[in-house]
């Protein structure tokens, strides 16, 4: 046979679909899909013939081509993976992962009508936010409250309203870059603020402060450092000092907090954490963070102070742009609520659980991997390592943590490759000639699975 012969040999796709084998496939995928997948790759079965000049297909070729084209289709693009790299806030990796009591609410609401901007006693048009001024209400002592899509968003917002055409105060210490080009003074001038950069990198003092303030100064901000730290000969201004500076001249103080913690990170073990309870107590006019960073929930962005400052914010046409969804709102509201307890929050948060669990409880996950690896005949090592639990998220503090390590036959950026296109696709941490499964964030319901993607990987 040539590549001629081959070519007109391959069936039709009408022959194709009385072979029992592709009948088979009927019971899983409709007749459509067969037929297209049949089509899609017997053309390109052809191609193949004619570029590498191959001079036979066999039908079991062809049928095992359809059946990879019919698990492709089937493949969603957006799908869960197993986070094996000890980052809890990994932003790249969806951030938090919602508490069950989120997720009831967020299908209760999807799934059915709701009094989203409806006022039940009234009977008429009520305010999609209210829903969450009472459930942050519960949690602090503010006046009042404001949800967008993100924190990005929120302080984009927030200077857009209060500072357009005005300068806002801002130490050059804390002109950060978050991550996925965010940077504080691009906001800052999208948004329509000038930018009043002060101090040094290493040192602002009050005066400095003091010094820029004139008749055209909207707002005093001061920019949480969430992931870095300025170590050294330093010195910043405390948001304390800030606010009596700022109730002296008549100028709010906005503090962009980052993360939004509501748990005293110190108290179990971590590094220290402004939460938002103290930034509010200390005085801060208004104050923005994350709905899906340390709060542990979806992603959205939290603005909470005054009301004379929320009020004229909430009247911003970019708020419209910048809405939340009903979905958002459902699983926020229920997030907030664990908080009232801060160890239910603690048991029911992922982020948080994760965050704070305690590493013999890491290493007893990371030993019942390694057993049941061992079972499936693979073997490892369980060793102490480092978690960096933050991502770029907190500082790159580490903590103390447990993996599984693994030494692998191929290079381990291969095989990192290969966990990563298995099902579900699993992201390690490499270290030296090693693979490491960090326990910290590998859920105990997904072990079998995560057990089930390397030992496909190891076939590979
Ligand atoms: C993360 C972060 C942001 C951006 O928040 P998103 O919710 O990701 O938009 C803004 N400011 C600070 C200080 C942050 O840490």
């Amino acid at each position: 046979m040539n590549g001629l012969e081959a070519l007109r040999n391959l069936p039709s796709v009408d022959k194709m679909l009385k072979n029992e084998q592709i009948k088979e496939l009927f019971t899983a995928y409709s007749p459509y899909f067969v037929r297209e997948a049949i089509r899609e790759s017997l053309s390109r079965l052809r191609e193949k013939i004619k570029n590498q000049n191959l001079i036979e297909i066999s039908e079991h070729q062809i049928i095992e081509e359809v059946k990879k084209t019919l698990r492709d289709y089937s493949k969603y693009s957006l799908r869960r993976v197993i986070n094996a790299t000890g980052v809890v806030i990994h932003t790249n990796l969806g951030r938090s992962i919602l508490p069950k009591e989120a997720i009831d609410r967020v299908i209760e609401v999807a799934t059915h009508y709701s009094n989203l901007e409806y006022d039940l006693e009234e009977g008429k048009r009520g305010k999609r936010y209210t829903h969450i001024v009472e459930a942050v209400k519960r949690l602090l002592n503010i006046e009042s409250v404001l949800v967008v899509n993100n924190n990005a968003g929120a302080v984009f917002l927030c200077l857009n309203t209060l500072a357009k055409g005005k300068e806002v105060i801002v130490s050059r210490g804390e002109l950060v870059e978050i991550g996925g080009s965010f940077r504080i003074p691009d906001v800052m001038t999208n948004s329509g603020a000038i930018l009043r950069e002060i101090g040094t990198t290493n040192k602002t003092h009050l005066y400095d402060y003091e010094n820029a303030i004139n008749e055209n100064t909207a707002l005093i901000l001061k920019v949480h450092q969430s992931n870095f730290r300025i170590v050294g000969f330093t010195e910043e201004v405390s948001l304390q000092e800030l606010v009596s500076l700022g109730r002296k001249r008549g100028i709010p103080v906005m503090v962009d907090l980052g993360s939004g913690c509501f748990v005293d990170l110190k108290k179990y073990g971590l590094f220290y954490e402004p939460t938002v309870q103290e930034v509010i107590g200390h005085g801060a006019d208004l104050v923005t963070f994350s709905g899906d960073k340390l709060l542990g929930s979806a992603q959205a962005g939290f603005i909470i102070g005054k009301s004379s400052l929320i009020d004229r914010i909430a009247k911003n046409p970019l708020m419209r742009a910048l809405r939340v969804d009903k979905m958002t709102l459902a699983a926020l509201e229920a997030t907030l609520r664990l908080y009232l307890d801060e160890q239910e929050a603690i048991r029911k948060i992922p982020t948080l659980r994760m965050l704070f669990e305690k590493p013999e409880e890491i290493k007893r996950r990371a030993i019942k991997i390694k057993i049941i690896l061992k079972r499936n005949g693979i073997s490892s090592e369980v060793m102490e390592d480092v978690s960096m639990p933050g991502g770029g998220s907190l500082p790159e503090i580490g903590v103390k943590t447990y993996v599984v390590a693994l030494k692998p036959n191929a290079t381990p950026q291969d095989f990192a490759k290969t966990l990563r296109m298995s099902e579900p696709p699993v992201i390690v941490r490499i270290k030296d000639d090693l693979i490491l499964f960090d326990a910290r964030t590998i859920q105990e319901e997904e072990i079998p699975l995560l057990v089930k993607s390397i030992k496909d990987s190891m076939k590979k």
